[in-house]
């Protein structure tokens, strides 16, 4: 066990947690939401660093990433927890746990330097922090993110985005990516599907780490039929990251496949998750991609100016065709394409 940071020590010995955005009162001998930071004795514990639960070789489109460092791969570690509880989450067997490799799994130990050494090993342009909430195991991967900085790897966070302003200015300047679900544009909807009361800060926080930390952020919205599928919703988050993050933000409108307690639901209808694509585009982004739905046309990025081919896609098969730095190739138009890994002293 280690001691967290980001925390406040208050009276009876009870400690506030800072890192995500519910900022726990725990009592002692008592956790927080996530299950894995605990109060002894009036400090703070997290009982998940360098627990590792999953970790892969993926293509960064994977991710999905479609406008950094395209066609490159990155090592992926999930840990153990989470702070949200969605009703259609994919990875319950980890995130929905009380203990590091919960009842059924192991928990692999995964120090930073190795989860390093295995990204050179297997040469990997730089490493993500995906699949469980990034923020849960939030000191390792600081601690990995900045010996990352070291070799020039690059470093990304596949998030829902609830992180503290503080937690993040803390890990902003190590990290190169922002990979952000907005998974709705209502409380209720948030309420309904996450147990999540307050997630506007999620936008707040988003629009920090591009604006203050020059993060490359793209947006994932899975759409859930009857549950945000409506147009009040998909406009309001595109005119959001219109207005917020600006309109060569990428935006993925993924598809949706019954898991956990929405196994009542059926897939989402392609029809829906085109007319995502359109309200995306009538609200002016200019990269709306639909995900889960390998061979659709809109896989591709396509100058908005000149109509050409910039990076075809068909799975994850990538092949960079007509970019040049930022932009397109044939008429030097910014197409928001990040090649370049942030440099930091350590
Ligand atoms: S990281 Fe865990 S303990 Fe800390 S505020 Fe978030 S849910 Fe609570």
């Amino acid at each position: 066990m280690l001691e967290a940071i980001l925390y406040e020590k208050l009276s009876g010995d009870r400690v506030r947690c800072d890192i995500c955005q519910w900022r726990c009162v725990i009592n002692p001998g008592k956790l927080g939401v996530c299950r894995m930071r605990c109060n002894y004795d009036g400090l703070l514990y997290l009982l998940n660093y360098a627990e590792v639960s999953s970790m892969a070789v993926d293509p960064i489109e994977k991710k999905p990433l479609f406008h950094f460092l395209p066609g490159s791969f990155v090592f992926s570690l999930g840990g153990w927890g989470c702070n949200f509880h969605c009703q259609h989450c994919q990875n319950w067997e980890i995130s929905c746990v009380e203990q590091p490799g919960g009842s059924v799994r192991g928990s692999r130990k995964v120090s930073p330097k190795e989860a390093i050494e295995l990204t050179r090993q297997y040469r990997c342009g730089g490493i993500a922090w995906t699949y469980n909430e990034p923020a849960i195991w939030f000191e390792y991967t600081l601690d990995s993110a900045k010996l990352a900085k070291e070799y020039g790897l690059y470093t990304v966070y596949v998030t829902n985005g609830y992180l503290t302003v503080e937690a993040l200015d803390v890990l902003g300047p190590y990290l190169d990516a922002w990979r952000v679900d907005v998974k709705g544009f209502s409380d209720g909807f948030y309420q309904k599907l996450s147990k999540i009361y307050r997630w506007r800060g999620i936008l707040e926080v988003a629009k920090r780490a591009k604006e203050r930390w020059g993060m490359h952020v793209e947006v994932v919205t899975n759409i859930i039929p009857s549950m945000n599928d409506d147009e009040e919703q998909l406009a309001g988050i595109a005119r959001w990251v219109r207005d917020e993050l600006g309109e060569l933000t990428p935006w993925h409108v993924t598809r949706f496949y019954p898991h956990h307690y929405l196994t009542h639901l059926p897939p989402t209808p392609i029809v829906s998750l085109e007319t995502a694509y359109k309200i995306g585009k009538r609200a002016g982004l200019r990269f709306v991609y639909l995900g889960n739905v390998p061979g659709h046309d809109t896989e591709n990025t396509i100058c908005y100016s000149c109509g050409k081919l910039n990076i075809s896609r068909f799975g994850y098969n990538t092949k960079v065709i007509g970019v040049d730095g930022s932009k397109c190739k044939f008429c030097d138009a910014e197409l928001n394409i990040r090649q370049k890994v942030k440099k930091v002293k350590v």
